[in-house]
């Protein structure tokens, strides 16, 4: 039989619709109306002015981080544990990426350490929200004003998601994840809440970006004499049947949230009462979109990671490992980045820590297999 999977997307009548109507109007490529009503759709539910949608959520980084203009040895601060696009991103941009470990409750970039890695060098940090919770914002940005730094934010995991800034005020506001920084990053890939089967976005309130990040993803053709150009360009352009997906989902947004909530909401209560595992947190001033589920298993059971996955998939469940940090990564080092560099809060989550089946898909007697397949193998 096959397993239970990891993510599973869901599809409705709305999204064929779009689709078909692509089909039939012959608009299937890049140019074509759902793009730009994609693009102001997602930027005015995230809080922001301009969206530039392109092909992939790696794609976005890199024009993101092309756009700053880094001079190499330029420094840019991410988190060790997030997903190789983020540092891949700054290396093609010809700067450095230096990392920060994560905090053990939220599993993002621990923010009290930020301020300590910043050099003459450093330009820019990315504040990526790991698996749908938020990072916390407000220092992160007071570093960065402090310093005089960029911040791009990375919310391929967090469509939706919101923090709440100025906690110690006395105007506290909820804010969406992507509203944050100089531009923030989307991936549509057909696990993300909102799916384009692959895609991504870069948000901006500013138009000189905009128009930036816009040329450096389609070849930077010339705004005058169309085939000569001045700068070296991508081709990261979306499709209109991409975006036709994407609209459709933009509609149901507010359902799939509640929907990725209430998954999470349901594992919680399965989990109850088992010391040997360490679930999702959310800080008062966080709402997740519990993109995954994650579990980090404690450090009083010998068991790791690697093996309560091969546990569940005799069981029927397809899980996935947890990040491996970025200051672990062969082909990174291999460049000479990070020497010595250790992060011991991410190194330990990725030896423990696993993701269970979440997707829209998953139904609730899936769920409470999987429950019940966590249960039997740690008890054994
Ligand atoms: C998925 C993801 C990306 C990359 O998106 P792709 O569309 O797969 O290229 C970037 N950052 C984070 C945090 C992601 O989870």
């Amino acid at each position: 039989m096959r397993p239970i999977p990891v993510n599973e997307p869901l599809l409705a009548d709305r999204e064929l619709e779009y689709v078909v109507e692509c089909v039939r109007t012959g608009w299937v490529s890049s140019a074509g109306a759902f793009i730009t009503k994609f693009e102001q759709e997602w930027a005015d539910y995230c809080g922001r002015k301009y969206g530039v949608a392109v092909c992939n959520g790696t794609a976005a980084l890199q024009a993101a981080c092309a756009a700053l203009k880094l001079e190499p040895g330029d420094e840019v601060i991410i988190p060790t544990f997030t997903i190789i696009s983020c540092a891949l991103a700054i290396v093609y941009a010809g700067a450095v990426p230096v990392v920060v470990d994560s905090d053990p409750l939220t599993w993002t970039m621990d923010v009290k350490q930020l301020a300590a890695k910043v050099t003459p060098k450093t330009k820019a940090i990315m504040a990526v929200h790991i698996y749908g919770h938020p990072v916390d914002m407000d220092p992160l940005l007071n570093v960065a004003d402090r310093y005089g730094l960029a911040v791009i934010e990375d919310a391929a995991e967090a469509h939706g998601a919101q923090y709440l800034t100025g906690r110690e005020t006395d105007k506290p506001g909820w804010k969406r994840a992507g509203s944050f920084g100089k531009m923030s990053c989307f991936s549509f890939y057909a696990n993300k809440l909102i799916t384009t089967g692959e895609g991504g976005m870069v948000l901006t309130d500013d138009l000189n970006l905009a128009d930036k990040v816009r040329s450096l993803g389609n070849l930077c053709f010339g705004p005058v004499q169309r085939f000569r150009h001045e700068e070296l360009g991508h081709n990261f352009r979306m499709t209109n049947v991409q975006a036709a997906l994407g609209l459709a989902q933009i509609e149901r947004i507010d359902e799939i949230i509640e929907r990725k909530r209430s998954v999470a909401e349901e594992y919680t209560r399965g989990f109850q009462g088992l010391p040997s595992l360490q679930l999702p947190a959310e800080e008062s001033w966080a709402r997740s979109v519990y993109w995954m589920y994650g579990i980090v298993l404690s450090d009083d059971t010998e068991m790791n990671a690697v093996h309560l996955a091969s546990e569940l998939l005799r069981r029927g469940i397809e899980t996935r490992p947890f990040f491996l940090g970025m200051h672990e990564q062969p082909v990174l080092k291999r460049l000479g980045l990070f020497p010595g560099v250790a992060c011991p809060v991410a190194e330990r989550l990725h030896r423990k820590g696993l993701y269970l089946p979440s997707g829209l898909g998953l139904t609730k007697a899936q769920l409470w297999k999987v429950v019940a397949a966590v249960r039997d193998a740690l008890s054994k």
